[in-house]
């Protein structure tokens, strides 16, 4: 599949173009970022760029200003979500880390105490 046909059907695609709502959170020239329809945590916020590739190392590999609008984008909702005593963030990479959607995202969560090591 050419990575045209790859964006036309990738959900998080769909909500850079506007085509499917979210609730969005942040957005920069490079990222958008929404709330997660299954919170994991009071505060759980996705941050995508809207550039489609599959992963976070395919977008360092690309775009390395894009990947780093990412996570200055994360420390934005973070600042704006109020998660001052801190916050985790997640990039799920691979099946055996359950990635479910293959549009690079980082997971920005808080708002509660994190376990260690995570599961
Ligand atoms: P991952 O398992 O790391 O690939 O995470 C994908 C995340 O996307 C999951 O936490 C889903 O709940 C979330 N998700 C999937 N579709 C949507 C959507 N349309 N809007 C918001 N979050 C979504
Ligand atoms: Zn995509």
């Amino acid at each position: 599949m050419s990575d045209d046909d790859q964006s036309q059907s990738c959900p998080f695609c769909r909500i850079v173009r506007g085509e499917v709502p979210a609730k969005i959170a942040f957005e920069s020239d490079h990222s958008v970022a929404f709330h997660d329809v299954n919170p994991q945590a009071p505060t759980h916020v996705l941050v995508i760029p809207r550039r489609h590739v599959a992963n976070v190392a395919e977008l360092a590999a690309a775009a390395p200003v894009e990947l780093a609008d990412a996570f200055s984008s994360a420390a934005a909702v973070a600042a704006q979500q109020g998660l001052e005593r801190g916050y985790r963030i997640v990039a799920n990479t691979g099946p055996q880390a359950h990635q479910t959607v293959y549009h690079a995202h980082i997971h920005v969560l808080g708002g509660r105490s994190m376990a260690w090591p995570p599961g």
